[in-house]
């Protein structure tokens, strides 16, 4: 690998997600890949719902951050392939859950793969983060933002975020 793009990486994987302090953008899968080219690098990165505001925000971050480190680069978004909650890492995940967050729930792909009916991911329970119970339930489809629901455990009946399948 190329000295710059090695450096690039270094520097990047260090940026958390605006709203998720604790997770990294390449742990969300929002930093897809650094490329060289002969008048610096791009950087590529997938937006995630079209509802979270924060795109703006990461591509700031990262051109602050390539700056900071003397390195010239531009940033591209890529649309295709479409995000997925699938793209966030298992010790993301954890993070999450650590942070407060239920982690989301696997994915379409494999729903689709296994022929999970829509009565059976009803039934899954989204477990409390802070305490572990599946006595949970939705409050609000949105919660602090539009990529989360808002529940509440019935057990610790601590109100958290969900994470929401994507
Ligand atoms: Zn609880």
């Amino acid at each position: 690998m190329n000295q710059t793009v090695e450096k690039a990486w270094s520097v990047l994987e260090e940026l958390t997600d605006p709203e998720i302090p604790v997770i990294t953008l390449r742990e969300l899968g929002i930093l897809r890949d650094i490329r060289e080219h002969a008048d610096g690098i791009e950087v590529v990165i997938t937006p995630t719902y079209s509802g979270c505001p924060a795109m703006g925000q990461i591509e700031d971050d990262v051109n602050a951050a390539l700056k900071a480190a003397g390195i010239t680069g531009k940033v591209t978004t890529q649309l295709s392939p479409a995000w997925t909650t699938d793209w966030i890492t298992e010790p993301a995940k954890e993070k999450l859950r650590a942070y407060g967050i239920a982690p989301p729930h696997t994915t379409r792909q494999t729903e689709q793969v296994v022929h999970i009916t829509r009565r059976q991911q009803a039934s899954r329970a989204v477990v409390c983060p802070h305490c572990g119970s599946q006595n949970t339930t939705v409050i609000s489809q949105f919660g602090s933002t539009s990529c989360k629901a808002l529940y509440k455990c019935l057990d610790c009946r601590e109100p958290f975020d969900y994470f929401k399948p994507y």
